[in-house]
């Protein structure tokens, strides 16, 4: 007898990789709640309550079977097995730093991998830096990740999963609000978060959750190089704290820099951040500033910059650049970068120098790159006709 054809999709990569089964991880509480009554597993009237406890189940216990879900009856917890999955991606790679900061290489699907960088206590917060894209379309000359091509948006299923393997990977479950390794989470990885707002905002929701994960909304920062018109609406869905990758303070070096400020000149980005719901004092904006030896550092420019954001709640943070490969850039000389600090900090904004954590495992900011690559549209699609044929001919 044939056996059935199957389809293999090669266009996808999405995480569960296991075409069947759907992952429960990365839903928010009303998808949860949809996706039960969906399969027919719940009725309508009792799917908030079950979506509870298996809410509880996944992000304050962080279990990876539902078996484990002890007060699930075994009938409904086969039932849920047969189809969904609880699963992680698949860690490819693990460096530790020298100065403890760990680099994750994780695996969503054949040729899709991204980099989850855990920067450890600094004081009393230890950050986690997730990507929110396969690669990057902005093409940032002195970004590491711009040099990728950008291959796809993430889900929300596979932000909130790296959050959820580095937590495995820490000990970190049950969630506990005592002696947290991950305070903070930051967009701050591989891509421009604002081109995957939808996906964002659901990650954000997940986890910032006080009955899961639990990392408070303030503690969230998203970081943007500038795409104006989102700005606004990422404030209005995620109540997150903003970042803006800003590296200059005129359009002439900053269209070289960043592009995209071909698109959204300085003036226009400036408006769209003042337009973030909520700003104040105790919400300020950070604004990012990578410090390129010669080309954006002078005190000149410091000054420029302290005028810029005179009227925005802001922090500023100075990059030390991370240099990689080939890349055709230098870290401006220490007393230039305190030079600069000091112009910043005489006006009035505290300690603005970045310490760079994990140069050694290009796990810094700028550095992150992974081999993934897209398959071109035609490609694919004789990829996809070849396995089919392949699929047919054996069988
Ligand atoms: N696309 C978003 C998210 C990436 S955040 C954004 O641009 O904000 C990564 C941060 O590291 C950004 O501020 C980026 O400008 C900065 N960065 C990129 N390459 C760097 C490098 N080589 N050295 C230091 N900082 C770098």
């Amino acid at each position: 007898m044939n056996a059935p054809v199957k389809t293999l999709d090669l266009s996808f990569g999405i995480w569960p990789s296991t075409d069947s089964l759907v992952s429960l991880v990365g839903l928010t509480r009303a998808q949860l709640r949809s996706a039960l009554v969906r399969h027919g597993l719940v009725e309508e009237q009792k799917a908030r309550m079950r979506a509870e406890q298996l809410w509880r189940w996944i992000y304050h216990y962080g279990v990876t079977e539902f078996d484990a879900m002890t007060n699930v009856s075994r009938d409904l917890r086969r039932q849920l097995e047969t189809r969904f999955t609880l699963a992680r991606p698949e860690i490819i790679e693990r460096r530790v730093s020298e100065d403890g900061a760990r680099k994750y290489l994780i695996r969503m699907g054949a040729g899709i991998e991204v980099e989850t960088v855990f920067i450890p206590a600094v004081a009393k917060s230890g950050a986690l830096c997730v990507s929110s894209q396969v690669g990057c379309t902005l093409n940032c000359t002195f970004c590491h990740t711009g040099t990728q091509p950008l291959v796809r948006n993430l889900t929300a299923a596979e932000i909130v999963s790296q959050v959820m393997i580095v937590r495995d990977d820490l000990g970190e479950w049950p969630t506990s609000n005592e002696n947290r390794q991950i305070t903070n989470i930051v967009y701050m990885g591989m891509g421009e978060p604002l081109y995957n707002l939808d996906h964002v905002s659901d990650s954000i929701d997940v986890i910032s959750d006080h009955e899961g994960i639990g990392v408070g909304r303030r503690r969230i920062t998203v970081s943007s190089a500038g795409v104006a018109p989102k700005i606004p609406q990422l404030g209005a869905r995620t109540k997150a704290m903003l970042a803006i990758s800003l590296h200059a303070t005129r359009d002439s070096l900053r269209d070289e820099l960043v592009p995209l400020n071909r698109k959204y000149p300085i003036a226009k980005l400036m408006d769209a951040i003042r337009a973030y719901p909520g700003l104040s004092n105790s919400k300020r904006v950070t604004f990012e500033y990578v410090m390129l030896k010669g080309i954006n550092d002078s005190l000149a420019e410091a000054r420029d910059l302290v005028k810029l954001l005179r009227d925005i709640p802001s922090k500023i943070n100075l990059i030390p650049f991370n240099p990689w490969p080939g890349s055709a850039y230098q870290c401006s000389d220490w007393d230039q970068i305190e030079a600069f600090a000091e112009v910043v900090n005489r006006a009035g904004y505290a300690s603005p120098i970045r310490t760079p954590r994990g140069r050694d495992i290009l796990a810094a900011c700028g550095q992150l790159k992974s081999e993934s690559r897209k398959i071109r549209a035609s490609a694919r699609h004789a990829l996809k006709h070849a396995a089919e044929a392949a699929v047919q001919d054996g069988g």
